[in-house]
């Protein structure tokens, strides 16, 4: 849990149903939201949030927010950018396999043994910066 219990950090993720990576970001961000840090995140649902999501808006214009997209077309990123009017922390799931050395991820749908461990790695990831953005905001 964060030092500071009321910062809490918005997770989007992008939609991205066409690409593998679209699976790893979507599981990697619930295991951070269940698992690896639930009192420190909120999930941002992205199709709500391009719908016209007040709440959502007001959210991500005043607390940090990380967006993780499949691919470099960086589409929540981007979409969150405009809509709340200040860039997010941007992970990009494709940039980050190559950093890793990984060969990219070849299934959609449910994930085998080696997408679960990589979305286990992304999740890690996402919350390490987590936990830089709330000791930011402390
Ligand atoms: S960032 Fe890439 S994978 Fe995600 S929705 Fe956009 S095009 Fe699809």
């Amino acid at each position: 849990m964060s030092e500071n219990p009321e910062i809490q950090v918005g997770l989007i993720t992008c939609g991205g149903e066409e690409l593998p990576n679209g699976t790893l970001s979507r599981t990697a961000v619930r295991l951070v939201l269940e698992k690896y840090r639930p009192d420190d995140t909120v999930n941002l649902c992205f199709p709500f949030f391009l719908t016209g999501d007040e709440g959502g808006r007001e959210f991500a214009a005043s607390n940090p927010v990380i967006t993780v997209d499949g691919c470099g077309k960086l589409c929540a990123f981007k979409s969150a950018s405009r809509l709340a009017g200040k860039a997010p922390l941007s992970l990009n799931v494709e940039e980050l396999l190559e950093q890793w050395g990984e060969a990219p991820y070849p299934m959609r749908g449910e994930l085998d043994e080696r997408g679960l461990a990589l979305a286990d790695r992304l999740a890690k990831k996402i919350a390490g910066e987590v936990d830089r953005l709330t000791r930011l905001n402390d």
